[in-house]
């Protein structure tokens, strides 16, 4: 079963048309990049999969279960990072998730064993009394990653998590995500660098709301002149796609 499926999905803000029947799969363990330019509709569609609005035309299901019809099971499977950070500085690593733990409805008890396997799985365990503040921007990531992954979700979104970090600090983030997916995890990745892409991710490229390119990285490289910065300028130039 696929983790995510998006069908003909379709999005305004008034008259200004955000998304434009935006229809990709999302396969279990897979890395998806969401490749596109500051304004192409990243983020509203984000939202829209986490249900901060109202899907208007179009379906999507996670884990098999409609997000419109079936909302808890598909939320349940779902873990985000938004685009702004929502950690609390002053707390320490343990209390920003230590709070996430009551509202998945989970006991003091089961919260610490999840939180202790997240923290590990995020090689944060020797943090988990410092507070956030003390922590750089990678590990303040991490500790977000941490936090979505408690309840054991099956896909995993993040906005543009990569801004504001160091180039360094930046692909260490993004290698570090990778491994979720050979746990089982599928990641949705979303960048306007094409540098966080590899070969054998899955490439959703999106121009001005619509998906110009949704298939393998390689694939979609070969397609357009072979490298992948030829294929984005190709498929993003104006005009391409009225
Ligand atoms: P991205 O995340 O790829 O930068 P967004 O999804 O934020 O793109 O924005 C897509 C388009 O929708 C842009 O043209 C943006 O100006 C517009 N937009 C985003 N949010 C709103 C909003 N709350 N009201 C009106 N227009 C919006
Ligand atoms: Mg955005």
């Amino acid at each position: 079963m696929n983790a995510l499926e998006v069908s003909d999905l379709s999005f305004a803000y008034g008259a200004r048309e955000a998304l434009k029947q935006v229809s990709f799969n999302l396969a279990a363990g897979r890395f998806a990049a969401l490749l596109g330019p500051n304004g192409a509709g990243k983020s509203t569609l984000i939202a829209l999969l986490t249900r901060l609005y109202d899907v208007q035309r179009g379906e999507v299901r996670v884990g098999g279960h409609s997000l419109q019809t079936s909302p808890l099971p598909a939320l349940r499977q779902l873990g985000v990072v938004f685009q702004q950070s929502t950690l609390d500085l002053d707390l320490s690593v343990e209390q920003n998730l230590r709070y996430h733990i009551a509202l998945h409805g989970l006991s003091r008890r089961q919260g610490s064993v999840r939180i202790d396997a997240e923290l590990a799985r995020q090689q944060l365990t020797e943090r988990r009394h410092e507070r956030v503040r003390a922590l750089n921007g990678g590990h303040r990531r991490r500790v977000e990653i941490a936090r979505a992954l408690l309840h054991e979700p099956r896909l995993l979104l993040l906005d543009e998590p990569s801004v504001g970090l160091d180039p360094a600090s930046r692909l260490a983030l993004n290698q570090h995500v990778r491994q979720l997916c050979h746990e089982g995890i599928s990641v949705l990745w979303t960048t306007h660098l094409l540098d966080e892409v590899q070969p054998s991710d899955d490439l959703l490229i999106l121009h001005q709301g619509r998906l110009v390119a949704s298939a393998r990285a390689d694939a979609v490289s070969q397609a357009h002149g072979g490298t992948l910065g030829s294929a984005f300028t190709h498929l993003t130039a104006a005009g391409v796609h009225p």
